[in-house]
């Protein structure tokens, strides 16, 4: 297995022309009228029509071929441990064959897996603080993985919060996969967390494997974390009743996971709609996980979100991209200038029965990639996990 760790970016000018459908992660405005784009150093630069923009002198040209193009996807809630590999299911490459589903940026939602995880406060900051500089320095296949996600036990207190936010560390694990499950707990760590700049998520629903914990609408309501963790269950998920009662009521970001309940997932998007928080959906696999880990993750839960959902495609991919950035504070998921030039190229699978790339997801049906850039720099061409694209982009001579 061939895994590419350079970390880039990209030095030099990339031109990427003949984009034929331009999606561009922001729900404000999905489809940008443009087929050009152009990245300097591994950031964008300029976005628009052939003869507007200035692409002259490249170093790399990509030649889409009439394919879309969108933002790099975003897995908001994935369970990293060492390396790319996984003692879940005991997986080597998991990273890597994200990277082939379209994943250019992964969140952590706590280093759970790591056998003999410790739980005293010390032992806690120390996998923390290792994650998030370990998966800083080691970038699969191009990857960024955003690490360092300490899981809330109830021994740790304000001080413990505090240093770890000086090391560095921005985000906490699911509250629920530690000792810290009761509301009053729950909502004691929040303020911690808040006070010292942590992003706050909790696992909610019945517990993911053994050892694992309910945390209830009652607990999410009174903890009031920023992310509403698989609100469709991590995989099994509340009463429909009580996860309307969260979409109306807590504050957090609704995120729907591919391991979880699906028929749950329908009935936080629809609700979440109704109630005009698009804006706040976002997406996960949760995976590694009990269910295994799937590289098409992300692609799977957009095309069920938009066919099953009934919500158009390109909207549903908002969430996996810009959605997820705003809420996660992250660096990416737009194709904007400015952003980094985290590109994933898209066409319709082979033999579907949809028209366009648009519809065939609309009708379920995943869509193949062609290639993924990251900063810039080509990570993968014709992946190798979706089914086949129709058109694939191509490096070009210049
Ligand atoms: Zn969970």
């Amino acid at each position: 297995m061939a895994v590419d760790t350079a970390t880039g970016p990209m030095q030099g000018k990339l031109v990427v022309r003949n984009i034929g459908l331009l999606l561009s992660g922001d729900l404000g405005r999905p489809i940008l009228d443009a087929d050009t784009i152009v990245a300097v150093d591994g950031r964008i630069t300029a976005i628009g029509k052939a003869k507007a923009i200035d692409a002259d002198k490249p170093d790399v040209v990509i030649d889409a071929k009439g394919c879309t193009m969108a933002p790099g996807l975003i897995d908001s809630h994935c369970h990293p441990v060492f390396g790319d590999w996984t003692p879940r299911q005991n997986q080597l490459g998991w990273i890597d064959s994200c990277v082939n589903g379209g994943v250019t940026t992964f969140v952590s939602a706590g280093e759970v897996h790591l056998p003999g995880r410790p739980k005293d406060p010390l032992g806690v900051k120390a996998l923390a603080i290792t994650a998030q500089r370990t998966f800083a320095n080691f970038r699969p296949s191009g990857a960024k993985i955003i690490a360092g996600a300490p899981v809330p036990e109830k021994t740790m207190g304000e001080e413990d919060y505090a240093e770890l936010a000086r090391a560095g560390v921005a985000m906490i694990g699911e509250i629920g996969l530690g000792t810290v499950n009761t509301g009053p707990e729950a909502r004691k760590h929040v303020a911690w967390c808040r006070k010292h700049g942590i992003q706050t998520i909790i696992h909610t629903g019945g517990p993911s494997i053994p050892g694992s914990n309910l945390i209830s609408h009652e607990v999410v309501l009174e903890a009031d974390p920023d992310v509403i963790s698989h609100i469709n269950g991590g995989h099994t998920a509340l009463a429909s009743g009580h996860i309307c009662q969260l979409c109306e009521q807590a504050k957090g970001a609704i995120e729907i996971v591919h391991n979880g309940n699906e028929k749950a997932a329908i009935v936080a998007l629809r609700t979440a709609i109704e109630l005009k928080r698009t804006h706040e959906v976002i997406i996960g696999t949760d995976a590694p996980a009990g269910s295994g880990v799937q590289p098409l993750g992300i692609l799977r839960t957009i095309a069920f979100l938009a066919s099953f959902g009934g919500v158009a495609p390109e909207t549903v991919l908002c969430m996996a991209t810009g959605n997820t950035a705003r809420v996660r504070k992250l660096d990416a998921g737009l194709i904007e200038a400015g952003k980094p030039a985290d590109f994933v190229f898209l066409d319709r699978a082979q033999h579907t029965s949809g028209k366009t790339l648009l519809d065939s997801m609309a009708l379920g049906d995943l869509p193949g990639i062609g290639m993924v850039v990251i900063d810039g720099m080509v990570r993968c061409g014709r992946s190798r996990n979706t089914p086949p694209a129709e058109r694939i982009p191509e490096v070009v001579e210049h």
